[in-house]
C-alpha cells in the first residue's frame, strides 16, 4: 500500500451472520486514478462500496480520504468530505424531472435555486442528457438513467466517485460513450473506484485492479497483470464462459 495516497482503505472487515462479506481488505488509490474492483457474484464488491460510503458500519478497519479519517462519519458527512456514489440499480426520483433530480445532488452544498438549476443544466449537457432535462426521470432508458446517476453524483462535486456497474444493463451502442465520460471525469482530477463486470471496460479504464473472492483480496496490480493471474482466470473467466 502507498503511504500518503489520496484514498486508503486499511484492513476493512465486516461480517453478516456467519459470512465474512469483506475480510481484511486493504488498498489505496492515488489522486486522479481509476481503481477497479473485480470479482465473482458475492465477492464483497458492493459491500466494500457500502463501507466506504458509510451505508453500513465497519466491524474493523480504517478509511482515509485525503488525510481525513472518514470511518467515524455518517454517510452525509462523508458526502461532504467529497465521497459520492452511483448504484448498480439506479434510484432516481421517478416523478421529478431529470433536471430536478440533479438539483437534489446540488442541495448538499446549498445556495440559490437559480444557480443549482444552472449547475444541473451544465452537468446534464456534459453527460449527454441536455435534451432530456424536462422529462420525468421514469421516462429514461437504462443507459440514460446511468448518465443521470453520474450527473447527480457529480452535482455533489465529489473528490472520490464510487461507480457501481456503470455499463450494467446498458445497450451495447451506449457503452463507449459512458466509458468516455468516466475517462473525462478522471481527466478532470476526480479519483474513481469502479465496480464493473464488463472486462473490456475495466481493463480499458482502470489504472489498477483488485480482484476479490469471498470477501478476500486475491490479487491487485496493473490490469494486464491481474488478468494473467491463474486464479483470476479460473474464477472470473471460468464463470463468465459458463
Ligand atoms: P454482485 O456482483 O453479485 O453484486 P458483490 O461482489 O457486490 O456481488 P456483495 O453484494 O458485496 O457482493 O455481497 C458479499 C456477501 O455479503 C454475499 O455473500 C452477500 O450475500 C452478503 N451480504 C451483502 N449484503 C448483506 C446484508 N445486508 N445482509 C446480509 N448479507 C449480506
Amino acid at each position: 500500500m502507498t503511504d500518503g495516497a489520496f484514498f486508503t482503505a486499511s484492513n476493512l472487515s465486516v461480517r453478516f451472520g456467519g459470512i465474512a462479506a469483506v475480510n481484511e481488505v486493504s488498498f489505496s488509490v492515488g489522486q486522479g486514478q481509476i481503481f477497479g474492483i473485480l470479482g465473482p457474484n458475492g465477492a464483497g464488491k458492493t459491500t466494500t462500496f457500502n463501507l466506504i460510503a458509510g451505508a453500513i458500519p465497519l466491524d474493523s478497519g480504517k478509511i482515509n480520504l485525503d488525510g481525513i479519517a472518514v470511518n467515524g462519519l455518517r454517510p452525509d458527512q462523508r458526502a461532504r468530505t467529497g465521497i459520492a456514489r452511483t448504484f448498480q440499480i439506479t434510484q432516481p426520483f421517478d416523478h421529478l424531472s431529470v433536471e430536478e433530480n440533479v438539483m437534489v445532488g446540488c442541495l448538499l452544498r446549498g445556495g440559490p435555486i437559480a444557480s443549482m438549476r444552472d449547475e444541473a443544466r451544465t452537468l446534464l449537457e456534459a453527460v449527454g442528457l441536455g435534451s432530456k432535462m424536462r422529462d420525468e426521470a421514469r421516462r429514461l432508458s437504462t443507459g440514460q438513467r446511468k448518465r443521470l446517476e453520474l450527473a447527480r453524483a457529480l452535482a455533489t462535486r465529489p473528490r472520490l466517485l464510487l461507480l457501481d456497474e456503470v455499463t450494467g444493463g446498458v445497450d451495447q451502442p451506449s457503452i463507449p460513450g459512458l466509458i468516455d465520460l468516466v475517462a473525462k471525469l478522471r481527466d478532470r482530477g476526480i479519483t474513481i473506484i469502479i465496480i464493473e463486470h464488463n472486462m473490456r471496460v475495466m481493463t480499458g479504464l482502470a489504472d489498477r485492479l483488485m480482484f476479490l473472492n469471498r470477501g478476500t483480496k486475491l490479487t491487485e496490480g496493473p490490469p494486464a497483470e491481474v488478468m494473467r493471474h491463474p486464479e483470476v482466470l479460473n474464477l472470473y473467466l471460468g464463470s463468465a464462459h459458463a
